[in-house]
Order: structure tokens, then C-alpha cells, then sequence
């Protein structure tokens, strides 16, 4: 069981005073909830926290101020990141690297929270490497696909969106007997297509990590028309390997010459909205763990919820593998929409 500890940096480091916060890469919501969690933790114990705009590029810029309790009060229920994000081409280069370090020396930060992906992991892993700066990740990406966390902050309220969007476009699919494509995101994961998908009913999901036979999607359209079942959903992953909704829709188009067929694209909504209640607990119980774990002496690890339980895994671990997919939600979607 975590628990708030005042023993700081038992392993030996140098103690940790002042502690830097950012959010990086793509934006999810929830992010706000975990900067509070971080922010108000550290004050808890005695640290002082300094947010860090617009990511690893805000760093090498020097876009650093401290963050009292009253800084982050109402924030819980935004989405977006009052941090702002980025994503920095800077921050890969030696020399933007230097500048970063430069940057938390000149304000006396020596220790991170970096909420992101695994592309911010891994600039955490390479700082280290080069300036020995301790750092704790928060799982902050809409799209799950991490190892070392049931959930990432982000990915339910970003499901119930796309989910919200779909069933809207399924009411109007259903008044005109159309078949709908419907493009969500997810560029190398499937996990918002897979969720969103089986909670609306979609009679078939496309992913990246499957591979997509077109002549099977076509085929259950023909069983579906054999039938007369007259509406049909596809969900389609923005990085699914059919070529994309238009290549798909083309096909269908041409297999299927007297159906209306329409696609839409739901694109960066999905990023935005208020957080769910999910997505601010898990935001809130992992900034009070990055923080504790920080205060603990965790190092290069991320804080993640399996099971119900706080974990810390290696960065290393995390960014060396994909989360893989649940093979057994893919074959249950066929039976489901007979
Ligand atoms: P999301 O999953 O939402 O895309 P992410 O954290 O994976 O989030 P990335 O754009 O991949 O997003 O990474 C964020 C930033 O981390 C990059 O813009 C870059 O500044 C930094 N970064 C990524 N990989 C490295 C690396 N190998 N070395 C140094 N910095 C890196």
C-alpha cells in the first residue's frame, strides 16, 4: 500500500528540493487533473514545483514557473493541459539536451514528473543518461498501448467521445438504411477502434495490429445484405493497415455499387472535453504516486494501476515492448454482430 512518506531519497541521490512537472507529446484529457495531483502532493511534502510549458521544447526555453495549490484549483474537470504540450525535434539533439539541463540547473529543479507517452519515456531515458536527472512518468496518452498500466489517462474520456459520436451517427445511418465508416484515432493502436466499436454494436472493427483482409470486411457486407440488415458500422483505426477509411470505402463502393455508403472522420475531438470521472481518479492517484514515488527514491520508472494497485515499472520496460491487443474482443466482435 502506498503511503505518504517523509523519508526522501533514501538511496543515496541528492535530496530532492524543487520539483519540475510538464506534459508532452499529445495532449489527453485528464492531464490537468494529474499537474494538481503532482502540484499539490510535492507542496504536501515540502517540495517546491515548478510547471514546465509546452513540454521538453518549454524546457530548452526556459518557459519554467513555480505552482502553488491555488494554481491548479479548478482544474480537475478541464480538458487540454494548462502546461500546454509539444512535441520537440529539439529535445532530440545533444545540444537542445544541454540547454534543457542548463534550463533546470538555472532554476534549481532536480527532480521531473513528465506526463506523456512512450516518445516522452524515452527522452526521459536519454536525459538521464546524459545528466542524471530522476525522473517519474505518468501514463498521459489517449491511446493505451503502454505496458506497465491497465489504463492511461486519457483513454476513457477519449472511448466515451468517439462512443457518444457513433451511436449519434448510427441513429442517422439507421433513418437512411446507410452503411458508415467511421474513422477514429489511434495511428499505431487499436484500442479506442476496439472500444468504441463494441460499445456502439459496430458490426466490425479495423486495427493496426491485425491485419485487415478486405475481401472478409466485404464478405460480412454481403451476409449483412443477404439479410436485409440494413445498417452497418465499421470503425476504422486512423493507422489501420487497410490503406485507410477512404481506400476501405472505395472498395465497398465498388463491390457494392447501389449502397449509400458515407464516411466521417472524428478526429481531434476525441483529444478534447472534460474529463470522466475514470480519467480523474486515475489522473489523481497517479500524480500523488509519481510524487511519493519520487520522495521514495523512484527513479526511471512509471507510475501505473494494475489490478487495482499502484505500480512503478522501468522505463526501459515500458518503451521496449507494445501493449498487445486482446485477440479474444476481436473474434467476440463477430459473434456479437450476427
Ligand atoms: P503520444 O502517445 O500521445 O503520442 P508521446 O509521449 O509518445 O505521446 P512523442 O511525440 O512520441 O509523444 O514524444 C514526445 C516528445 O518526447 C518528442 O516530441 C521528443 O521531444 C521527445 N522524445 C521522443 N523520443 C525521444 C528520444 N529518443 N530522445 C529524446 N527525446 C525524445
Amino acid at each position: 500500500m502506498l503511503r505518504v512518506t517523509t523519508s526522501k531519497m533514501g538511496n543515496g541521490m541528492k535530496q530532492i528540493r524543487n520539483i519540475g512537472v510538464l506534459t508532452s507529446g499529445g495532449d489527453s484529457p485528464g492531464m490537468n487533473a494529474a499537474i494538481r495531483a503532482v502540484v499539490r502532493t510535492g507542496i504536501y511534502l515540502g517540495y517546491h514545483v515548478f510547471g514546465i510549458h509546452r513540454g521538453y521544447q518549454g524546457m530548452i526555453e526556459g518557459e519554467i514557473t513555480e505552482l502553488k495549490t491555488t494554481d491548479v484549483s479548478n482544474i480537475i474537470s478541464r480538458g487540454g493541459t494548462i502546461l500546454k504540450t509539444a512535441r520537440s525535434k529539439d529535445f532530440m539533439t545533444s545540444e537542445g539536451m544541454a540547454t534543457a539541463y542548463a534550463q533546470l540547473l538555472k532554476h534549481n529543479i532536480d527532480a521531473l514528473v513528465i506526463v506523456g507517452g512512450d516518445g516522452s519515456f524515452r527522452g526521459a531515458v536519454d536525459f538521464f543518461e546524459k545528466y542524471s536527472i530522476p525522473a517519474v512518468g505518468i501514463p498521459g496518452t489517449i491511446d493505451k498501448d503502454l505496458v506497465g498500466t491497465d489504463f492511461t489517462i486519457g483513454f476513457d474520456t477519449a472511448v466515451n467521445t468517439a462512443m457518444e459520436a457513433i451511436d449519434k451517427i448510427k441513429d442517422t445511418a439507421e433513418a437512411h438504411d446507410r452503411l458508415f465508416l467511421v474513422e477514429v484515432m489511434g495511428r499505431d493502436a487499436g484500442y479506442i477502434a476496439l472500444n468504441s466499436g463494441i460499445s456502439c454494436g459496430a458490426e466490425d472493427i479495423l486495427i493496426p495490429e491485425e491485419e485487415t483482409r478486405l475481401d472478409d470486411v466485404l464478405e460480412r457486407i454481403a451476409s449483412d445484405e443477404r439479410r436485409k440488415k440494413a445498417m452497418h458500422i465499421i470503425v476504422v483505426a486512423e493507422g489501420d493497415d487497410s490503406g485507410g477509411i477512404e481506400f476501405v470505402a472505395k472498395a465497398v463502393a465498388e463491390r457494392f455499387p447501389g449502397k449509400d455508403i458515407r464516411s466521417c472522420v472524428l478526429g481531434h475531438i476525441q483529444r478534447g472535453g472534460s474529463p470522466s470521472a475514470a480519467d480523474r481518479v486515475l489522473a489523481s492517484r497517479l500524480g500523488y504516486a509519481a510524487v511519493c514515488g519520487l520522495a521514495e527514491g523512484k527513479n526511471q520508472v512509471m507510475a501505473g494501476i494494475v489490478n487495482g494497485e499502484i505500480v512503478y515499472t522501468p522505463f526501459k520496460n515500458v518503451i521496449k515492448s507494445r501493449l498487445p491487443i486482446q485477440k479474444d474482443m476481436l473474434n467476440m466482435i463477430k459473434v456479437l454482430s450476427i
